[in-house]
């Protein structure tokens, strides 16, 4: 097993010329400009499903899909095959948008810790929401293995990682709230830890097991194979413009339907009539060369794990298969600006708090970076809702982690399909646009929507109380 003096071992195992020119690797790694390019579009190069062509003309289907990431695929697989005529637009490629840019961590953890949940919504509210992120793991799973998809499968626990005192406080809320709901999960402290994770940097980790990691741009091109197998009709490089009644309009043709849901980010007021429901936050990645067998054990001594810390703007890795480092993060300035920032400021500050938490990896070289900004709502929780005037018109909004879009696409779906075997009412319920806020829309007019974000999501993560009673 490695320990913290393995840490020493590996460095001192180098010899002085590989450590000169570890050395020599980072200085011109300082000089040299990373490519700002997605990963994942990268790693589509070659792949065999063509893009399919815009929308031409007017048609006329049963049911019309708006956005192809992971909730618009959710949907759309969950109709396929219903004997319904099935049409999906979307504006980039499938996955294109916040889907096709994520690190692909499948894990009920997104922005919202398990033991946040419990304190705002009580433990059976707090595990009817856990179960949201749960069962969307499962149905990407399920997709996955039934369609064959290649798209980099990783079977990763994860690891919360606690720095500082309120790191460890942390872990260890996390851990009694999954104990308290019936999850298991293991903690590490001191010594134990070096067991697990290669840096001094953390105080304590809790782990728990079922989570994965996925090349999510591949997945979202895999669903779309498979939708187009079972007769769903796809339409990339086709944004809605304009809706009235039930039809879209898009750049070179129009689709009316029966029933419309809306997956789409980021839509103005236009498409939108809830735009003031959701803002966006901001997350860089990158991504290195691979790791040497020596580079990966002495990051990760037993097993890869995916990680994450418990900084206010976490940063979060994990191995891809093929063994590069996909490390992840951000900062207070830009994680809630209002366009792309698209220096490599933000990351190279992230790269190199990585650096110091694992300096026997400082050689290794970051080659890409990219970023996107992930829709979200006041409280970090989706919003899903079918229009009381117009209810053949259904929309999901603001979700944050691949999980909880899957869930809530394949939950609208089955609304559609009306299948009354889902507990509408429950997640309608958490879910419902007119939830209560810290700051009240009428006084983010004042403040501005960008501020009054940045408090509504802290009070949500950070002090909202049991709203159950
Ligand atoms: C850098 C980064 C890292 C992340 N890492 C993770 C992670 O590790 N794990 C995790 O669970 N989550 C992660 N996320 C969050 C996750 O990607 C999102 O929460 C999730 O993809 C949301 O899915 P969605 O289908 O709701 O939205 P999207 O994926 O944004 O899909 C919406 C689609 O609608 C399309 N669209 C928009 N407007 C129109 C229009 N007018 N007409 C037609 N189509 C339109 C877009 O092109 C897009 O494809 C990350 C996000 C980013 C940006």
């Amino acid at each position: 097993m490695y320990s913290q003096s393995g840490i020493k071992d590996y460095e001192s195992g180098k010899s002085k010329i590989e450590a000169r020119i570890g050395i020599l690797l980072m200085e011109i790694d300082r000089w040299m400009e990373m490519l700002l390019q997605n990963w994942w579009f990268t790693t589509l190069i070659g792949t065999k499903r063509p893009i399919q062509p815009p929308l031409r003309g007017e048609i006329k289907r049963d049911i019309l899909i708006v956005g192809g990431g992971a909730a618009g695929l959710a949907a759309a697989a969950r109709l396929a095959g219903s004997g319904k005529k099935v049409v999906l637009i979307e504006a980039n490629i499938c996955g294109g948008s916040s889907t096709g840019k994520s690190a692909g961590f499948l894990t009920p953890d997104s922005e919202l810790e398990l033991s946040q949940l419990v304190r705002r919504f009580g433990t059976q509210g707090a595990k009817d929401l856990w179960e949201v992120p749960v069962r969307g793991i499962q149905r990407m799973l399920n997709l996955i293995k039934s369609g064959g998809i290649d798209c980099d499968l990783q079977k990763q626990d994860s690891l919360f990682l606690g720095k500082g005192r309120g790191g460890m406080k942390a872990v260890k809320e996390e851990d009694a709230s999954r104990k308290k709901l019936g999850y298991e999960s293991q903690t590490y402290f001191g010594e134990d830890l070096t067991e697990v994770i290669g840096s001094r940097k953390y105080t304590a980790a809790v782990r728990y097991r079922d989570t994965y990691g996925i090349d999510a741009l591949r997945y979202a091109q895999g669903v779309k194979g498979m939708l187009l197998d079972a007769g769903v009709e796809i339409y990339e490089s086709t944004r809605a413009l304009a809706f009235s009644g039930h039809t879209v309009r898009t750049h070179m043709g129009s689709v009316t339907a029966d029933q419309i849901i809306f997956c789409a980010d980021k839509l103005g007021p236009e498409l939108n009539p809830y735009y003031w429901n959701v803002y966006h936050e901001q997350t860089f990645l990158s991504i290195t060369e691979p790791l040497s067998m020596a580079e990966q054990n002495s990051m990760f001594p037993s097993e890869p794990f995916q990680c994450w810390d418990s900084d206010l703007i976490y940063s979060y890795y994990r191995l891809t298969g093929d063994k590069r480092l996909l490390l992840g993060g951000g900062s207070l300035m830009t994680t809630y600006a209002r366009k792309d920032t698209t220096t490599s400021r933000v990351i190279d500050h992230v790269i190199s708090g990585f650096r110091s938490a694992f300096p026997q990896l400082r050689s290794i070289r970051f080659i890409q970076f990219w970023m996107g900004r992930i829709d979200m709502t006041r409280d970090l929780l989706p919003t899903v809702l079918k229009e009381p005037d117009t209810p053949w018109v259904h929309r999901v909004l603001g979700c944050v982690g691949l999980p909880w879009a899957t869930f809530c696409g394949d939950f609208v779906a089955r609304q559609v399909m009306q299948d009354s075997k889902q507990e509408d009412d429950k997640y309608y319920r958490y879910f419902n646009v007119n939830r209560k806020f810290l700051i009240p829309i009428w006084l983010e007019k004042v403040i501005g929507k960008r501020f009054s974000f940045v408090i509504n999501n802290a009070w949500a993560k950070y002090y909202q109380k049991d709203l159950t009673g």
